[in-house]
């Protein structure tokens, strides 16, 4: 048998320096137990829930005997360990399937994320352990219809104090998991002092109302909501209590933003193993097409950008791990990570030829996929503001 036909040839890895070295045995063993879910359970699946726009319910259990949920965060019934554990973890489900990492993301980054930065300790103990046992499923509301980027200075949902309890009005636009989950984090405008202030809100409170969004054409299998806040009455309970203005949310979007970086890389990697197996494979002129020159070229860029990104977010986590993570540094991952991707799933896809369109091959998704990435948690534009405000010293977002 030739070798382009045989088994001797590599299987495509996307760990090209071995950045899981970086990790203990348990973090390892963990890690394997991640990929084996992702690929037994998922992989097999997730293009029939992308293409019908649902959420496969039935994976929930899986995902809970992982203990994944709240990885990173110590006490509270949740799994405690490094940061840097959390960003493999998100790498790793995205390497199989962009909107499951989507979905873990704002439930344990984000809706968590918000409890654990900004909760009193009565708040920690009540909303964070059946969070992280997946019994309570939370979304996180602070984009609106009309305000994306300009979030910090320009929220529209406001809240009114009455006594104990709070008044809510107003909308938020693409709440992930929000049409079927529990709990909402609302960042609104308070009245008062015209501060942001987080709320969690139960989402079969009286005046929550949540709808889905029809016709994405990226991230399907998430569910993304319009929420809509009519008198919505919260208790001051509620109320994030360590929470004071925007300043707070910027610190959950600070960890959540690295966490995007994350995932980037691994919609890449996804990208990149589904194209070098396909590319080892397909034969044109009486060849693998691996064989040809320009097609290993696409594939050594790929690999290039998954490993300069590797490390980037690997040296970012550490920074986080070592409590000296900065906005900036945040943000220049998530910028940078996801500019990358989208050039890698763009390769990915060329490779492929026409089954690159096709749901079939898988990198379709990725590349449709890596779309809402590249927009969510801060667009490329405003992420590169930070970075650029931090290093001159000028704030250009106005
Ligand atoms: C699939 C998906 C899931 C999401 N999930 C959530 C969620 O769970 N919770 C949540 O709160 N939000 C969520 N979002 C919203 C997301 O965070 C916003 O889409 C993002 O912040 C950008 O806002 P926007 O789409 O309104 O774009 P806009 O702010 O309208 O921006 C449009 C364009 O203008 C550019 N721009 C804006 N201001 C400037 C400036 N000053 N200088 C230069 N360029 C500028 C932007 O970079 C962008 O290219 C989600 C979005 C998607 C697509």
């Amino acid at each position: 048998m030739s070798k382009e036909l045989s088994s001797e040839l590599p299987l495509p890895d996307s760990d090209f320096y071995r950045i899981v070295d970086c990790l203990d045995d348990a973090e390892r063993a963990k890690l394997r137990e991640v990929r084996a879910f992702m690929e037994a359970s998922v992989a097999p699946v997730i293009n029939h829930y992308w293409a019908s726009d649902s959420f496969p319910f039935e994976l929930l259990p899986g995902i809970r005997d992982l203990g994944i949920a709240g990885v990173g965060y110590e006490g509270y019934g949740c799994p405690g360990g490094r940061t840097l554990l959390s960003g493999f973890i998100a790498m790793e489900i995205a390497r199989v399937d962009c909107s499951f990492a989507t979905f873990y993301g704002v439930h344990s980054g984000l809706a968590m994320g918000s409890i654990l930065l900004c909760g009193s300790e009565e708040q920690k103990a009540k909303w964070l352990p059946p969070m992280a046992r997946l019994e309570k499923i939370g979304s996180f509301g602070l984009t609106e219809p009309e305000v994306g980027s300009g979030a910090s200075g320009g929220l529209t949902t406001t809240a009114r104090k009455e006594g104990d309890n709070w008044i809510l009005n107003g909308q938020k636009k693409w709440i992930g998991n929000a049409t079927w989950g529990d709990l909402t984090i609302i960042w609104a405008r308070d009245l008062a002092d015209n501060q942001v202030k987080g709320f969690i809100v139960e989402n079969n409170t009286p005046g929550f109302k949540a709808e889905k969004i029809e016709n994405k054409m990226a991230l399907k299998v998430v569910q993304n909501a319009l929420i809509t806040l009519t008198d919505c009455i919260v208790p001051e309970q509620n109320r994030l209590q360590m929470d004071s203005s925007f300043r707070d949310t910027a610190r959950v979007l600070r960890m959540t933003r690295a966490f995007v970086a994350w995932e980037a890389v691994g919609c890449m990697m996804g990208a990149y193993e589904h194209a070098l197996a396909y590319a080892q494979r397909r034969q044109q002129f009486g060849k693998p097409i691996a064989k040809f020159q320009l097609v290993q070229d696409l594939l050594v860029k790929m690999l290039g950008n998954i490993t300069a990104c590797q490390c980037m977010v690997v040296q970012l986590s550490q920074l986080q791990d070592g409590g000296k993570l900065k906005d900036e540094h945040a943000s220049l991952a998530k910028s940078f990570c996801t500019v990358k991707m989208r050039e890698a799933v763009g390769y990915a896809r060329e490779i492929m030829g026409a089954n690159g369109i096709l749901l079939d091959h898988h990198v379709a998704r990725f590349v449709a996929d890596s779309e809402a990435i590249y927009s969510y948690e801060g667009t490329r534009e405003m992420n590169t503001l930070i970075v650029g405000k931090a290093i001159t010293g000028f704030g250009a977002f106005v």
